[in-house]
């Protein structure tokens, strides 16, 4: 096997694609055709900065499949989103949607931007005019963008104005957008909310006590801080979190609700006086119950690997984990469940924002909360049977189940 560093976020996610195709025994045409995106487009997006210069930044949405429905993703604006990593994230929006069988294939889309250098001001204009330049590829029944690292319920406004400045009002066009810009209630928190139903619910299958369990959560944005402060709430130890800056670590667990205070005043965790400071490599090194990256990919990789004490790991970030780490991992006893599992609550609210937006029906939280549950259970008792059944790792099982469904779709299409 290659080492895997030399190998994209996409190459990556094709190895996990090609173990699930080999055990579906999928022809060579069928693979070719599901690994490859089916339409990318990159642009370019000119933005007038404060200061009157002009910056010429680069953006992408790739759209990998949409043989189930229309393509759906996040929209992520990081230095380092480059093409093979819009793809290789596109390419698990499709096994994602397709494991928790909503009507969706998947996209992608990104901007080479580091989003804490511009002002809300120039961010508004970025997104004016990405939104511009990809909005002949997107629409609500065709491609629906979303927040992703780096982008939130502010920048989906400014894209659904933008949308709307050519196509008229059409709140559906993207989801994940203010409550009172038709978002949906619990979209918010839904990504971390589904990490703590599947924590409890694989707790149970695992023997593990979540009364006090010892959680190590990376990165405190959407994703971690919603995904903290449940746990906590349902009474775990949360004993450290990170930012892009470092960590804060205390044995006895931190006070969440103070940290979240502390975040909103600073922008970041670090200098938070309820813990020590510590790296983010020692963060994920740290003797606990269950590691949670939830910050960036490729994280915990053939380096670290073997330091990783956590037995069990849930990856609600999208591709935190290395197919060399994750066979050092699995082979070494860790339960892994996968990202288009564990980080699926996000696109299963969004689907529920896009059904309430083409319907103009606003659902109660407690029901959003509940065919949330309903949703991320059914498609972890699916994977954990297929794992168990097949003598599989949990990644495994989800890849095939998301394969076989999109396999099953091209068949029922007809149309190659
Ligand atoms: P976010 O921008 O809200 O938060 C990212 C967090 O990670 C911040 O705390 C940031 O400081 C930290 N971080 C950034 N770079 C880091 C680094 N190099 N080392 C350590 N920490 C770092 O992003 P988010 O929406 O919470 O997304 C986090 C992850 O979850 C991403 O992998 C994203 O693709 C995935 N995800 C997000 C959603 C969603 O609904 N937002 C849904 C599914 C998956």
């Amino acid at each position: 096997m290659l080492k895997t560093r030399e190998l994209s976020t996409f190459d990556e996610v094709n190895l996990f694609f090609d173990d699930a195709a080999d055990r579906l025994g999928l022809t060579d045409g069928l693979r070719e055709m599901l690994k490859r995106p089916w339409r990318e487009l990159q642009v370019q997006v000119p933005v007038r900065m404060d200061d009157g210069e002009i910056q010429v930044f680069t953006g992408f949405r790739v759209q990998h499949n949409g043989a189930r429905g229309p393509y759906k993703g996040g929209v992520r604006y990081h230095p380092e989103a480059d093409l093979e990593e819009v793809r290789g994230l596109a390419s698990l929006m499709t096994w994602k949607t397709a494991l928790v069988d909503l009507p969706y294939g998947g996209a992608k889309g990104g901007v080479q931007v580091d989003p804490a250098q511009l002002s809300q001001n120039e961010l508004n204009r970025l997104t004016r005019r990405y939104t511009q330049n990809i909005e002949h590829l997107i629409a609500p029944n065709r491609d629906i963008p979303a927040p992703d690292l780096g982008t939130n319920a502010q920048t989906m406004a400014w894209m659904m104005d933008a949308y709307g400045q050519i196509h008229g009002h059409s709140p559906a066009i993207v989801t994940g957008k203010p409550v009172e810009m038709g978002g949906s209630l619990g979209r918010e928190a839904a990504t971390g909310r589904g990490v703590a139903f599947l924590l409890q619910e694989a707790a149970k299958d695992l023997g593990l006590d979540t009364e006090g369990a010892r959680i190590v959560v990376q990165g405190f944005g959407n994703v971690g801080s919603w995904a903290a402060r449940i746990m906590y709430d349902n009474g775990c130890r949360i004993i450290a979190v990170s930012g892009v800056d470092g960590g804060v670590f205390n044995a006895g667990g931190l006070d969440i609700p103070r940290l979240q205070d502390f975040q909103n005043m600073t922008g970041g965790v670090s200098g938070f006086t309820g813990g020590e400071q510590i790296s983010n490599r020692e963060l994920l090194e740290l003797d606990c119950d269950v590691l949670v990256p939830a910050a960036i990919d490729n994280v915990i990789t053939e380096d670290n690997a073997n330091s990783i004490k956590a037995p069990l790991i849930l990856e609600a970030a999208n591709h935190p984990i290395t197919p060399e780490a994750d066979r050092i991992l699995s082979e070494g006893g860790v339960t892994i469940l996968p990202d288009i599992l564990v980080n699926a609550g996000g696109v299963v609210v969004s689907y529920f924002e896009w059904t309430q937006n083409l319907q103009e029906f606003h659902w109660e939280e407690s029901r959003v909360n509940e065919e949330l549950k309903k949703t991320m259970l059914r498609a972890y008792h699916e994977v954990r049977a297929r794992s168990t059944s097949e003598g599989i790792t949990h990644r495994q099982a989800s890849f095939e189940i998301g394969v076989q469904r999109v396999v099953r779709a091209v068949e029922l299409r007809g149309f190659v």
